[in-house]
Formats: C-alpha cells, sequence, structure tokens
C-alpha cells in the first residue's frame, strides 16, 4: 500500500472515529446535514479522492479510492454513501467535464467546499431508467432548456450543483440521454418535502423539478449520446463504494457483539463462551472476509469489460451480507440488541437501504443472470442422454 492511500485511510477512519459516530445519532435527531462534517471530510481529503492533483484531488485510482468507503462506513452508512456520490460526480466533471467547467468548479468540489449529487432516478423510473422524461432541448444561443422530475435525490437541497441524467429527444432508448450539471442556483430548480426516512434523517432526500431550467453548454459533463453509458459507469462505481461501505458496517456491527458478548455474564460464564454465540459470529467474520476480497477485486475491475459484472456480484453479495451481519449481532445481545445507544437497529436499517440504492439486489441478479446467458452461448449443448426422456 502507497503512504498516500495509507495516509488518506487513517484520515478516513479519524472521521468516522471522531467526527461521524459521536454524532451521528444528534444528526438524525436533528435532521439535517452535518455540513461542519463534510466540511472537514474535504479537509481530510476525502472529497476529490479520484480528481487529478491538479485540480486539488488526491488522483488515486478507483480500486484504490474506493477502500476510503470502508473506513468511513465504520461510521455511517448513508454519509458513506452520500461523499461516494460526491466523489463519483467530481471525477466525472474534473474528467469529461467542459474546460469551463473545471475552472469553475473542480477546485471547489475537490475541497467539499462544494457538493455534488447525481439525479437519475425518476418517480415512474428507478430500475429502469430508459422509461425517463425528463427532457432537455438545445437553444438558439447554444444554453440548454431542462424540464420533469427527479426523485430519491440524495442531497437535495444542501448540493452546490446536481449531475442530472436526461434525454434529448421523444425517441426511444439511450442513444439521446446527455449528463448535465445543473447548479442548485439555477431559476426553475425546486425540491419537494424531504422524505422521513427515520434511520438516516440528516441526508436530505427529495424529488428534484425542473421547470424550464437553463443551463449554458459548458456545464454539458457527457454529451447526447454518452449519458447512459457515463451514468452506468458511474453507477457500476456507487455499487461498489457501497459495497465497500457495507464492509465498515458489518465490522462495526461485528465488533459491537464483541465487546458486548466478552462482558455479558451467563450460565458461569461469558456469552462470547457459548458455541452458539461464537458459531454466528464466526459466519458474520467469514462473510466480512469474503466481502472485502470481493469488493477489491470488483474495485480493481472497475473500467475494464468485466466491471460491470464484478460490480454487480459485489452489490448483489455484500449489502446481502450486510443485512445478515447487523441482524445477527443485533440477535447475539439479546434484548439489549434492540436498544439505541448500541446502534445494531440503525445498522440493520442502513444496511436494508444499501440493498436498494444505486441498483437494487434484484437488478444485479439480472445483469449477472444476462452475463450467464452469454457464457451459455459459448458452451457445448449437454442433452439427456439417450433413454432418459423427451427431447429438450
Ligand atoms: C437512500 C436512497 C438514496 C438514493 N439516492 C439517489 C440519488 O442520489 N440519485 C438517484 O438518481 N437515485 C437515488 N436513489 C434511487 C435508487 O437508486 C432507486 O431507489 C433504485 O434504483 C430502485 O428504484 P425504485 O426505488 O424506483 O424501485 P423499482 O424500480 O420500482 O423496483 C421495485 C422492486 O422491483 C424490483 N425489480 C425491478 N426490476 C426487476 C427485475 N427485472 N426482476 C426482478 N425484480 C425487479 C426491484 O428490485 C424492487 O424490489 C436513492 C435511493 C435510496 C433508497
Amino acid at each position: 500500500m502507497s503512504d498516500k492511500l495509507a495516509t488518506i485511510l487513517q484520515a478516513a477512519r479519524n472521521h468516522a472515529e471522531q467526527v461521524i459516530l459521536p454524532n451521528v445519532d444528534a444528526w438524525n435527531a436533528a435532521k439535517k446535514w452535518p455540513r461542519q462534517a463534510s466540511d472537514k471530510a474535504g479537509a481530510a481529503g476525502l472529497t476529490g479522492l479520484y480528481a487529478p492533483e491538479e485540480f486539488g484531488g488526491q488522483g488515486l485510482p478507483l480500486s484504490e479510492g474506493i477502500q476510503v468507503y470502508e473506513q468511513l462506513g465504520l461510521g455511517d452508512g448513508a454519509y458513506a454513501f452520500a461523499l461516494s456520490m460526491h466523489n463519483i460526480c467530481t471525477f466525472a466533471g474534473c474528467g469529461y467535464g467542459t474546460d469551463a467547467f473545471k475552472e469553475k468548479w473542480a477546485r471547489d468540489l475537490t475541497s467539499g467546499r462544494k457538493l455534488a449529487n447525481f439525479a437519475l432516478t425518476e418517480p415512474q423510473s428507478g430500475s429502469d431508467p430508459m422509461n425517463m422524461y425528463s427532457r432537455a432541448t438545445i437553444n438558439g444561443d447554444g444554453t440548454w432548456s431542462i424540464r420533469g422530475a427527479k426523485a430519491w435525490v440524495s442531497l437535495a437541497t444542501e448540493a452546490d450543483i446536481y449531475f442530472t441524467v436526461v434525454k434529448t429527444s421523444d425517441a426511444p432508448g439511450h442513444n439521446d440521454m446527455a449528463m448535465i450539471a445543473i447548479p442548485a442556483d439555477a431559476p426553475g430548480l425546486s425540491f419537494g418535502p424531504l422524505y422521513d426516512t427515520p434511520s438516516y434523517n440528516f441526508l436530505p432526500l427529495a424529488e428534484m423539478y425542473m421547470d424550464e431550467v437553463v443551463v449554458d453548454e459548458a456545464n454539458i459533463i457527457l454529451p447526447i449520446g454518452r449519458g447512459l453509458q457515463g451514468s452506468l459507469m458511474a453507477i457500476d462505481i456507487a455499487r461498489v463504494s457501497i459495497a465497500s461501505g457495507c464492509c465498515g458496517l458489518m465490522q462495526a456491527a461485528l465488533d459491537t457483539a464483541l465487546s458486548y458478548s466478552k462482558n455479558r455474564k451467563m450460565f458461569g460464564g461469558k456469552n462470547l463462551d457459548l458455541d452458539g454465540i461464537q458459531w454466528m459470529l464466526g459466519e458474520v467474520a467469514t462473510d466480512l472476509e469474503a466481502s472485502k476480497l470481493l469488493y477489491q477485486k470488483a474495485a480493481e475491475s472497475l473500467g475494464t469489460p468485466e466491471g460491470p459484472l464484478m460490480a454487480a456480484h459485489a452489490k448483489r453479495f455484500v449489502p446481502d451480507a450486510a443485512v445478515k451481519a447487523a441482524n445477527t449481532c443485533t440477535q447475539v445481545l439479546g434484548g439489549m440488541g434492540l436498544l439505541q445507544p448500541y446502534g445494531l437497529d440503525r445498522l440493520s436499517r442502513l444496511a436494508q437501504m444499501l440493498r436498494i440504492v444505486d441498483g437494487t439486489t434484484e437488478i444485479s441478479r439480472v445483469v449477472i443472470g444476462r452475463a450467464l446467458q452469454q457464457r451459455s452461448s459459448t458452451l457445448p449443448n449437454l442433452s439427456v442422454p439417450k433413454g432418459y426422456g423427451e427431447t429438450w
């Protein structure tokens, strides 16, 4: 591991231990994004992970930067998720944005002074982004006008810019999709009421409405025809980032269970002396090790032809393992596991949320299923041996 990566991972761990964990319950009670905390994340170098150093970023490869979320996930999975989306948008803006966009936004984004998020989902289309209604049209002067509605926009009302995927015609398919960065103060941009999500209420989520929003062509991040492919690449990075964050969540659940169990007296010994408890926690430990290997392999494959499939494997397996881990660890504490100070109920709800966001477990299965069909086409046909039944 390079010195640079070790320093960033330590900074992320310190951020989880010193900034997130002591405050996350208060953030949830206040129902407000902790801007001072994300400012500190910026100062610690956690908001420009993949952006080039010339723009103030860390210049880490995806395979390394993604490990940051494992550390942040020790604190809170929703916070880790929001920073991962900011980092992906910053990566896109610094990599694919116009020179004018980079000049105006790059350093503010990499420093975390300004926050970004990604808006793809719409009220009628989550898993099926082709069913998108948001439309952008190019005006005579080169500006673009955008109308439509997005749903489940994270950092809604808090981000300074929204990387928004739109269609540019009524033609079916994705060939006309583009990604446009809409500044929060663009006239015509507004938000619905914040969703009520008790276990991560500090993360503002809402619908986003675009009523003839006009943006400069300098804000086109991915031009017509590259919007969906670029979004899918962003989502693959997000899927692996979520798997990384889930590993932190699993470690946090396991450590809580161990700290309690080694101290809880029963049957003349300690809870952790019981074989049954060791087996339960042993399964969590194995799932955690497998999850780490899987997300790291998926992170290394991003940008290669295997990237989408490996991201699907990681997103299918790891959040499920995290749900099981959080529930198992709750069970190990008995009734105490349900009480607020231990945080296990919050971890269970977060793990379930991470099964849904950025492509559900079922959508990952669809991606894996298609890859299996492709592989099957390269294999010989296996038919029933003579005398064992009808033809297939
Ligand atoms: C906390 C949170 C934050 C989010 N932040 C953002 C954000 O910042 N930006 C953004 O654009 N989006 C965001 N999302 C949206 C998220 O990506 C979608 O919720 C997700 O893609 C699923 O879409 P949906 O909720 O519309 O479910 P639907 O697409 O309506 O799916 C409903 C159910 O059908 C299942 N299903 C769908 N297709 C199939 C299939 N082919 N086979 C079997 N089952 C299927 C799904 O798995 C699911 O169980 C966020 C979501 C959450 C929960």
